[in-house]
């Protein structure tokens, strides 16, 4: 019997090795893995170029103390820098870690300026920002937060879509909004580019910070390097951790100039946050992304997929809602609940993984093939034919 914790309703299934879009199980059997570890192998399992760019940096050094200078780090922020609105960087080694960070800079901005009361945060009712205590308390979801209280104060919410509430919810102790750019594990939700323009506005309107939490959604995932990019706006903080280190646990947060002014020496840190083995991955996984290219082809990968979909889905109206997302970001949102649904993809040798709303959320790697593609449009429309006849 398992020694672990029965915290994960793991399914049965274990695996030797992956390759690419695919994953071969302890079984010999082959799937193809659209979950890619939520998001996190955004180049695919056993990448050559990470494997190759891991196994130097391994026979240098795994660890140094942040108390030192890392290279591979410095040279990690700054592409970042150059790519886009951030100014500065803090790495950390997970989403969690990098939501918290970015709650804790907030509130250290409007200190360091003297409005120590301006230190609540304002985010949409069951989203998610992780999982420690404070991320929790933060997306408001009751599922997340029972049997952990005490509440961590400092969170304000308001419901997605809801644009009166959340212009009622900002107070003077207001410090920032935080949203997740796309919202993945409540169901595929993307806000609008026009939403996302008028959140920026009412920011500088309220002299407040605006956080996008780009964990799931970020490093090209969207089709762009972040998603907020397609409504050009700046935020002023940005987690991100999943794809950046292609499988990797790397965490970070980008902040502006005026953020970072806030976080002085002593302010924060991290033991292993940033150490040489993970910016050489880092680096190796930007290698890639920032190709020429490389996100073009994500948006063309995104486009196929989801006119595939939405024709599966004017064939089975009965059983899929909806198609959405943004890249290969992909929710698609049954009538009832997806888990038989999932359960049968996964029979049919088809990796998904599980959403908000009854959504069957797919997760490509961002190099995914055509054919691989075809593979799973094929399966997805087997499976719909298999429900519809029950
Ligand atoms: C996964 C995720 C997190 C948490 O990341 P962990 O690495 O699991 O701590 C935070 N925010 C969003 C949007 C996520 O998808």
């Amino acid at each position: 019997m398992s020694a672990l914790a029965k915290n994960y309703n793991r399914r049965k299934i274990a695996f030797s090795r992956g390759k690419g879009s695919f994953l071969y199980s302890s079984k010999g059997q082959k799937y193809l893995d659209f979950v890619q570890g939520i998001a996190v192998n955004s180049l695919g399992h056993a990448n050559s170029y990470l494997t190759k760019a891991i196994n130097k940096q391994s026979k240098k050094v795994w660890h140094v103390s942040n108390a030192f200078i890392i290279p591979e780090g410095e040279k990690l922020a700054q592409r970042l820098r150059q790519k886009t609105f951030a100014d500065y960087v803090i790495f950390q080694n997970s989403g969690a870690e990098a939501t918290e960070l970015a709650i804790k800079a907030a509130r250290r901005y409007f200190y360091k300026i003297g409005k120590p009361q301006k230190n609540r945060i304002l985010c949409i009712k069951n989203s998610f920002h992780g999982r420690t205590l404070a991320t929790i308390f933060a997306s408001g979801s009751k599922k997340m937060t029972e049997g952990f209280e005490p509440k961590v104060p400092g969170f304000d919410h308001f419901n997605f879509g809801d644009h009166k509430a959340l212009k009622k919810s900002i107070t003077k102790k207001t410090a920032a909004i935080m949203v997740e750019t796309a919202m993945g594990e409540s169901g595929i939700k993307v806000i609008p580019d026009w939403c996302l323009r008028e959140l920026r506005k009412l920011c500088n309107k309220k002299k407040i910070l605006l956080i996008l939490d780009e964990v799931q959604c970020g490093i090209g995932r969207s089709g762009k390097f972040f998603a907020f990019e397609y409504a050009k706006i700046k935020p002023d903080i940005v987690p991100i951790a999943k794809g950046i280190g292609g499988g990797f646990p790397i965490g970070a947060v980008l902040m502006n100039k005026k953020v970072a002014k806030g976080m002085t020496p002593g302010s924060h840190g991290s033991t292993f946050g940033g150490n040489p083995l993970a910016m050489s991955v880092g680096n190796a996984v930007l290698d890639q992304i920032f190709k020429k290219g490389f996100l073009t082809n994500v948006q063309k990968s995104s486009k196929y997929f989801m006119d595939e979909l939405n024709d599966i889905k004017n064939e089975y109206p009965n059983i899929i809602k909806e198609v959405r997302g943004i890249g290969l970001l992909i929710g698609l949102q049954l009538h009832e609940d997806q888990n038989k649904f999932i359960k049968k993809l996964e029979d049919n040798k088809l990796l998904t993984m599980r959403a908000g709303e009854n959504v069957v959320r797919i997760l490509p790697p961002l190099n995914v093939k055509k054919n691989e593609i075809d593979i799973a449009i094929k399966i997805i429309r087997k499976v719909c034919n298999e429900m519809d006849s029950i």
